[in-house]
């Protein structure tokens, strides 16, 4: 890493101790922008660095709640606003026993980047709780929603920050914290919360979004090897959101999906996943995929091991954090993997893309691949604005533009720095000249 970024890093790993998480993003961002500072030194000069590793605002606060045997419940909240050069603050929020700080600011400075690749008027940021929906009732659920919006809607609105979904939150939660929010506030605000429910301001394939642009990045990035994916045998971890839809437009497209998993472990289905009995089983029963694997013969759960020992030729995390490894890495090139795009936030560890980096396996970065569920967010927000409601149809083929050009940018980033073909510096580098200079235009604010 170049000295002066050396010096960023340094400062952010003091300030911001015990959040490795946060340090491992920042790295990865900082690593790859040496090109970009060499043929920009205003970018150093106005500082911009420096400040965009800063958040511009963090909220901590108390969520308490009663239990349904009338025990009261803490649980702590965030939202991280990290930048709104390019527009209102944007981005997920995570309900995890696993949230801390930590999670909650690299989640946000990706998102920044993310947001700005989409080329939608999005800014950055990320908010959730260490709440654990698991093992809660429908009302549990609500009370705790109701509570931690009713702090949040302080913070938050349709020009200011705009929440959204991610682990944990999914269209029950987000309709329990909208309701609350409209009850604290007395307005129909629909532009405040993106994930909606169809019949009260969601848009159309937003649900599909985040999985079916993560194919979408896919086709791109073989199609530049003259490939498709029709017979490729793939492996996808996660079962809930971006798993399953990532699961469904791959086979729309020829491929064969043969993995999904959970926390507990791991089903492989040879004969590739039984994507009705998935939705069955995840989300209509809110089950296990043990209980898929139960339910499917020719399905086998493995209890504790890793989905990476699968042998595939395409690799598409869907879960969480770091999940693949290292050694998951040199398992997967070991089995003949040749491709690996990211539907989960940073879900490769440095020394796993490191590894896929030598063997010559193709990296679709998360900040690019998954891309899609925010942009529908903001094709969402656009709607509401408009107060009009597109066509299924509509809404994924402007999704399937998006990603395409999303790629494209990617590409012509890596050419432009000196990397042709490498998608985690373009889509860094993309990413961040846009937000760079939307700062260097509106002053050191
Ligand atoms: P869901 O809550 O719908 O599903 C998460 C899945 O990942 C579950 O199968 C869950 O298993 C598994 N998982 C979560 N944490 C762990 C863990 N620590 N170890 C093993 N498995 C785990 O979330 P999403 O599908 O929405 O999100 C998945 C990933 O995609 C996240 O990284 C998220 O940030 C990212 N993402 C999501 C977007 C969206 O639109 N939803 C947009 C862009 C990125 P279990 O039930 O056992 O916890």
């Amino acid at each position: 890493m170049r000295r002066n970024l050396q010096v960023v890093y340094d400062t952010v790993v003091r300030r911001n101790q015990g959040e490795p998480e946060f340090h491992q993003a920042v790295h990865e961002v900082l690593e790859s922008l040496g090109p970009v500072f060499a043929q920009h030194p205003e970018y150093i000069e106005a500082a911009v660095l420096d400040r965009i590793v800063e958040p511009e605002r963090q909220i901590m606060f108390r969520v308490p709640w009663i239990d349904d045997a009338g025990k009261v419940r803490v649980n702590r909240g965030y939202r991280v606003e990290f930048n709104s050069a390019l527009g209102p603050y944007k981005g997920g929020l995570r309900f995890h026993p696993t949230v801390y700080s930590g999670i909650i600011k690299f989640l946000g400075f990706e998102q920044v980047f993310k947001n700005s690749l989409t080329g939608l008027a999005m800014g950055g940021g990320k908010g959730g709780s260490d709440f654990d929906p698991h093992d809660k009732s429908d009302n549990e659920v609500m009370r705790f929603c109701q509570s931690f919006m009713t702090e949040l809607s302080r913070h938050i609105g349709e020009y200011t920050d705009v929440p959204a979904g991610d682990i944990g939150v999914g269209g029950r939660e987000i309709g329990y914290l909208f309701g609350q929010y409209k009850r604290l506030t007395n307005r129909f605000e629909a532009g405040v919360l993106t994930g909606k429910g169809l019949t009260w301001g969601g848009s159309l394939a937003r649900t599909e979004a985040t999985g079916y642009g993560l194919i979408h990045f896919v086709t791109e990035m073989l199609r530049m090897e003259g490939q498709d994916l029709d017979g490729k045998v793939i492996s996808v971890s996660g079962s809930g959101n971006v798993a399953i839809y990532a699961i469904e437009m791959a086979q729309q497209l020829g491929g064969r999906p043969i993995t999904i998993s959970d926390s507990s472990g791991y089903v492989v289905d040879p004969n590739g996943i039984d994507l009705e009995l998935l939705k069955r089983v995840k989300l209509e029963e809110r089950g296990r995929v043990s209980d898929y694997a139960a339910l499917c013969s020719g399905a086998r759960f493995v209890a504790g091991g890793s989905v990476w020992d699968v042998p595939v030729e395409i690799a598409l995390p869907c879960a969480t954090q770091n999940e693949i490894r290292g050694d998951h890495a040199v398992t997967l090139v070991k089995h003949g993997a040749k491709l690996v795009a990211e539907g989960a936030n940073m879900p490769s560890t440095p020394e796993a893309i490191e590894t896929f980096r030598q063997a010559g396996v193709k990296f679709g970065p998360a900040k690019a691949a998954n891309a899609g569920g925010v942009a529908t967010s903001g094709l969402e927000m656009q709607q509401n604005a408009s107060r009009e409601h597109w066509s299924f149809e509509k809404t994924a083929t402007r999704l399937e533009t998006i990603m395409s050009n999303l790629h494209i940018r990617c590409l012509e980033a890596a050419d432009r720095y000196g990397c042709p073909g490498d998608y985690a510096l373009g889509a860094n580098a993309a990413g961040f000249v846009k937000v760079a200079d939307a700062m260097l235009d509106q002053g050191v604010v």
